[in-house]
């Protein structure tokens, strides 16, 4: 990657690194989290990579994705550091600059959302639908056919059509967070 680029990638992380420049590398937040056994660089690492400035290591981490907005590591952090603030900035920053290598998962979040804002709760049958439309890969299905067959078999999957009454409440919802984002 040229220089320039690395100055704007390290330039993007920086208010991400001042989050977290009072880390003291205890471990709690990976101890903590549900999903650190599924990521490459668990969210230890991750803070010790911005302090150091490993701007290379950070782009490359796809792990941040896969932080589900828990907020367990932000409670239980002793420096009272707000990790999952961290987390989200990294996921718009890092996704912005690579934007082709997470489409899928910025595809994912997106569709995610449009089924909690149509009925206040995500409903998995139908977001899956729309995330493996939205993909247009055939073989995509297949993926996932293993998880789904588990979820169905354990019952936690509704095929009810939702319930009326929450959309109206959900996009005014909605609205207020884009005018809140988009204020001067
Ligand atoms: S907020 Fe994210 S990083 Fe923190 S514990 Fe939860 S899943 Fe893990
Ligand atoms: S819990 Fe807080 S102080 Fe401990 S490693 Fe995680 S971010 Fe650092």
């Amino acid at each position: 990657m040229k220089d320039a680029e690395n100055v704007q990638l390290a330039e993007a992380l920086a208010p991400i690194r001042d989050m977290v420049k009072a880390c003291i590398q205890c471990g709690t937040c990976s101890a903590s989290c549900p999903n650190a056994f599924a990521m490459a660089d668990t969210p230890r690492r991750l803070w010790r990579m911005l302090q150091a400035g490993e701007v290379q290591m950070v782009l490359k981490s796809g792990s941040f994705t896969l932080c589900s907005a828990c907020y367990t590591c932000t409670l239980r952090c002793p420096r009272g550091l707000p990790l999952t603030d961290a987390m989200s900035a990294l996921k718009q920053v890092v996704a912005h600059q690579d934007a082709l290598r997470f489409a899928s998962t910025t595809l994912f979040y997106r569709k995610f959302m449009e089924s909690v804002r149509r009925h206040g709760r995500v409903r998995e049958t139908e977001f899956m639908c729309l995330y493996l439309t939205a993909m247009k890969n055939p073989l995509l299905p297949f993926q996932f056919a293993p998880l789904g067959l588990k979820l169905f078999s354990r019952k936690k999957l509704d095929f009810r059509p939702p319930s009326k009454g929450g959309d109206a409440r959900m996009d005014a919802l909605f609205q207020k967070v884009h005018e809140l984002e988009n204020a001067p």
